[in-house]
């Protein structure tokens, strides 16, 4: 595994990790201090937002790969936080993902992660790990749109159900890190009653609301200024913990949903 290429963003730095197999993935230095590793090489989520799951899924990556990112980025960069959040689904691959947290762990740095929830076996260790924070990626109460929007990503109706049974036996204070990723795609999932239908479901279970502005890498538009402005209001006035997404994740190099894979695709990928 070698770094094969840095690209400079306005704000952040993208790097491009070739894989021994000649296969690519990429991870991103963000916030100065935090570097988004990649799970997998491609996804098998496939969320129509995002252009990591445009191949499908081609491989998991192993325990020394996930860990090699940080490896080949910090000898030039200091790094105090990992955000699983790059390309795949992190519980998709959990065996590796955990290997390579336990030594992002003792290594002292902050790991939080980004998650479709699915396979949901694997999402009660993750929730009860010594994480600094998880987001589930949800974007609508409604099921059939989850499945337009994140064809691979489970039943929605079974995800929550989980989440009930589940998020009451945690703590207080790691319920607290936990939150709903909300993704705004103009006339998807924005309309007042949409917002009102995720507020309510963030307050039913107890966790936060991330609001994430769409990087547009695929069929969708995001809303203006201050239509998004406005979603956030409406949301605070539920009374919920709202997180924005920030300037470092809406850029356009190493953005949230713009990682891709590449180098030698198998045939028909
Ligand atoms: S948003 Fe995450 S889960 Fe969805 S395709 Fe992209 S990398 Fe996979």
């Amino acid at each position: 595994m070698r770094l094969q290429r840095t690209v400079e963003g306005e704000l952040n730095r993208l790097f491009v990790f070739e894989l021994s197999d000649g296969l690519r993935v990429e991870g991103v230095l963000y916030r100065g201090d935090t570097l988004c590793v990649s799970t997998q090489v491609g996804c098998p989520v496939r969320c129509v937002f995002c252009a990591s799951g445009r191949y499908g899924f081609i491989r998991n990556l192993k325990a020394e790969e996930i860990y090699g990112q940080l490896e080949l980025v910090r000898s030039f960069h200091g790094i105090r936080r990992i955000a699983v959040a790059g390309i795949g689904e992190p519980l998709a691959n959990w065996r590796n993902v955990k290997v390579a947290f336990e030594r992002f762990r003792r290594e002292g740095l902050r790991v939080s992660f980004y998650t479709c929830g699915f396979p949901l076996s694997n999402l009660p260790q993750l929730l009860r790990m010594p994480h600094n924070g998880v987001t589930l990626s949800l974007h609508t109460t409604d099921p059939a749109t989850r499945a337009e929007l994140m064809p691979g990503a489970g039943d929605l109706p079974q995800l929550l159900q989980f989440l009930r049974k589940l998020l009451p036996t945690l703590s207080r204070r790691k319920r607290k890190k936990i939150s709903l990723a909300l993704v705004l795609l103009k006339g998807v999932n924005d309309s007042a009653g949409d917002l009102l239908r995720f507020a309510e479901l963030a307050q039913s279970l107890g966790v936060g609301i991330t609001l994430l502005r769409y990087n547009e890498v695929g069929v969708f538009e995001s809303p203006d200024e201050e239509e998004f402005e406005k979603a956030f209001l409406l949301l605070r006035r539920q009374g919920i913990r709202v997180t924005l997404s920030t300037r470092f994740r809406r850029e356009r190099i190493g953005g949230c949903g713009t990682l891709t894979v590449g180098g030698r695709l198998p045939r028909g990928g």
